[in-house]
């Protein structure tokens, strides 16, 4: 009676793994049935009830490991030409993080409601931007339009210090310079109090 031991709730099965034989308990949710042996269909958590004699198996949640349509994500932009810019996806909102590093793409068309010429307008290499995944494969398309997406860290092109929110442009704390992107409001440096 090898199976007896077995006979408990919440152990870890695989696809195509033997939970027991027709004769113990009847293939419910997530098993299926060869021969008097009921097997599992999914990876995830056995579940024998003693009283309907039935046993199921609850898939396992799959951890949120690569982007998804419509998910809140953050990238750096790592390469930019006049239409488009290429980004490494590194996150998401709430904490999520992803299995591997993704590659982002924000067409020009899909920075701003506002009409946007060229790329490096409105996002430079290195800058931290806070985007919408449009769809479900790799490369993941993009986009900042609305007030929460867009940039939200950037530096200085001249000096490499971080960026100050001023208004509707980003300032530079130490040489002053003045730059224009695609700005989130959830910006992580504002000006009043830096300044
Ligand atoms: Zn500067």
């Amino acid at each position: 009676m090898v199976l007896q031991a077995k006979f408990y709730s919440g152990k870890i099965v695989f696809p195509g793994e033997k939970l027991c034989v027709l004769e113990e308990f009847m293939p419910g949710d997530g098993t299926f049935e060869i021969n008097g042996n009921v097997y599992s269909k999914f990876v995830g958590r056995v579940l024998y009830d003693f009283v309907s004699r039935k046993v199921t198996v609850v898939p396992l949640k799959k951890v949120a490991n690569i982007p998804k349509q419509g998910m809140v994500i953050y990238a750096v932009i790592s390469t930019t030409k006049d239409d488009v810019a290429f980004t490494k996806i590194f996150g998401a909102e709430k904490g999520v993080s992803f299995s591997g590093t993704f590659t982002g793409i924000l067409h020009v068309s899909q920075i701003s409601s506002n009409y946007i010429k060229v790329v490096t307008d409105a996002v430079k290499v290195g800058d931290i931007v806070k985007a919408k995944v449009l769809t479900s494969w790799n490369p993941f398309q993009l986009t900042t339009k609305g007030t929460k997406l867009g940039v939200i860290y950037a530096l200085c092109s001249k000096c490499g210090t971080p960026l100050i929110k001023k208004r509707t442009k980003l300032q530079c704390p130490k040489c002053g310079n003045v730059e224009s992107r695609k700005i989130s409001s959830d910006y992580m440096l504002s000006g009043g109090k830096r300044s």
